[in-house]
């Protein structure tokens, strides 16, 4: 998801030339270090890695051209998948129908995100915008009655105070999900590399990942369930899509199910669109089953056009992904309330071990709305400005404040209502290893890195019955570790593998 963000700083080459003792000095998993001989293999093996990736269609258009292009080039991506605890991978994959049901049941509580929401949307212009869809569409009625959750769980891994890796969660993204067409086709590539190096047995551990059939067998169901064979789905696509092969990744799962599909961006919705009695959208005279958003989910994206489109869609009986109310359970102000003692136990009655599973992900998250436990987490966060992250009710990457940069923004906002937009959050620190960030005209180097692992999980509810909860996949996304915030497109993040260990 692009924001325009830009990567703060270059990265530095650690060793030249790479020899299997440095890559070790730098903590690369001692089996990828010790099968590179010099800086030649490594560029020999980095181009072999990259033609591979282009074979596979690991593919971004690049920034300078208009989104009708022919002009591509590689997705960024790692030479070589990172070890990942198998525990913690089975734990991010068991834990994801419990978030897939947690995020149902806060988007069906209306009295929940009112008053989680309250005090943010007081100064948060955008979050208060969304919100003010929501309540016109509950003061209509909601129309819908089927409902489609694609989303994805992002986890960071740090060590326990025994020394035993644990699973914390970074956020979990209710919109515009993505990488789950490109993360199909990185193993592949992750093969390749260890194959050249004669690593069959190693190859042979790359686990398989298809996300993106499993988001379009979700979008299916849904289709089936608006239950009109001639509706189609509507993506909703920004003018400017870099990442357009991802999501033709889902397009093309649903047209080899016969569900036909298409492209439209906000403006051509609130030109061509329209809602008939029954509140049935119809766009270009054709019925709509499914909106399924690939924008919408930052200010910048939004102009009084696109807000009437966006509420015109809301309003519909179509079956969004998400609808308005998943979108305001993805944010990060909820995110924090639910981490509060004793409130999953609300939203999840009786389900006890579920809530276990969910809060053994949770990291240290604070209010800081005005009052006592703001001002606490305030005075701790000034404290040790190391130890937290400073969270705006924004999506894309590139809007969190860390260090410095925090201090002055908390030093400023100390005794203002606008304090409540933002949420405060424990630092995760992971434990950094070697790899290779490959990048279009990026020089070749190991560089200290860390990881960020993201599950999909596709849920389907009609009316009251949830009628499917599954997990589909997984997204490993690694940066160099001078860089504070993440974002693949945003010029941070690049895709990667998890290799169990
Ligand atoms: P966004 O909605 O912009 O993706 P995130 O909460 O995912 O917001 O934060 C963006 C990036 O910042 C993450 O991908 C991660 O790299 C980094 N980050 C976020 N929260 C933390 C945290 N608590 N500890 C360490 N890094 C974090
Ligand atoms: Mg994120």
């Amino acid at each position: 998801m692009s924001n325009g963000a830009k990567p703060k700083g270059g990265i530095e080459p650690l060793a030249s030339p790479l020899l299997a003792r440095d890559a070790k000095r730098v903590g690369m998993a001692s089996s990828w270090g010790s099968f590179l001989q010099d800086e030649q293999q490594l560029e020999e093996l980095a181009r072999q890695a990259v033609d591979r990736a282009l074979a596979e269609g690991v593919l971004l258009r690049t920034t300078q051209e208009p989104s009708s292009s022919n002009v591509v080039s590689y997705a960024p991506f790692t030479l070589f998948p990172s070890l990942v605890p198998s525990a913690l991978l089975e734990q991010a994959y068991a834990v994801q129908m419990d978030f897939n049901l947690l995020v149902d049941a806060v988007s069906q509580n209306a009295a929940f995100l009112e008053q989680t929401l309250s005090s943010t949307i007081k100064r948060d212009t955008f979050t208060a915008r969304l919100f003010d869809i929501y309540k016109q569409v509950l003061k209509e009625g909601i129309a819908q009655t089927v409902f489609l959750g694609l989303n994805r769980s992002d986890y960071m891994f740090q060590r326990n105070a025994d020394g035993s890796p644990a699973l914390k969660q970074i956020e979990i993204n209710t919109i515009s999900a993505s990488f789950g067409g490109l993360a199909s086709r990185t193993p592949a590539v992750h093969r390749h590399v260890l194959n050249v190096l004669g690593k069959t047995k190693e190859a042979a551990r790359i686990l398989s990942n298809n996300p993106s059939k499993g988001l379009a067998l979700g979008i299916a169901k849904a289709w089936e369930l608006y239950g009109s064979a001639k509706a189609l789905v509507l993506l909703i696509a920004q003018e400017k899509e870099r990442n357009v092969f991802d999501q033709r990744a889902i397009e093309n799962e649903l047209l080899a199910r016969n569900i036909r599909v298409i492209r439209r961006r906000f403006e051509d919705v609130s030109e061509k669109g329209s809602l008939d009695q029954d509140r049935k959208l119809f766009l270009d005279g054709q019925e709509i089953a499914v909106v399924y958003f690939r924008d919408g989910y930052m200010p910048s994206q939004y102009n009084q056009q696109n807000w009437e489109a966006r509420l015109l869609l809301e309003r519909s009986c179509s079956v969004k992904c998400p609808d308005i109310a998943t979108q305001l359970a993805g944010t990060k102000k909820v995110q924090q309330e639910l981490s509060r003692v004793g409130v999953l136990e609300v939203l999840l009655p009786d389900q006890p071990e579920a809530v276990a599973r969910l809060r053994a992900t949770f990291a240290g998250l604070y209010s800081l709305d005005l009052g006592e436990e703001g001002d606490q987490a305030i005075a701790e966060a000034l404290a040790a400005p190391n130890r937290f992250v400073l969270k705006p009710q924004r999506e894309g990457g590139g809007n969190n404040l860390y260090g410095e940069e925090m201090v002055q923004t908390l030093e400023r906002l100390k005794d203002s209502e606008e304090r409540a937009s933002y949420i405060l959050m424990e630092k995760i620190e992971p434990e950094p290893f070697g790899n290779c960030l490959l990048r279009p005209g990026c020089p070749v180097r190991v560089v200290q890195c860390i990881s960020e692992l993201g599950i999909f999980g596709v849920y389907v509810r009609q009316g009251k019955t949830l009628v499917m909860n599954k997990h589909v996949g997984h997204l490993l996304r690694t940066k160099a570790t001078e860089h504070a915030d993440g974002g693949v497109v945003a010029g941070v993040a690049v895709l990667d593998n998890p290799y169990p260990v």
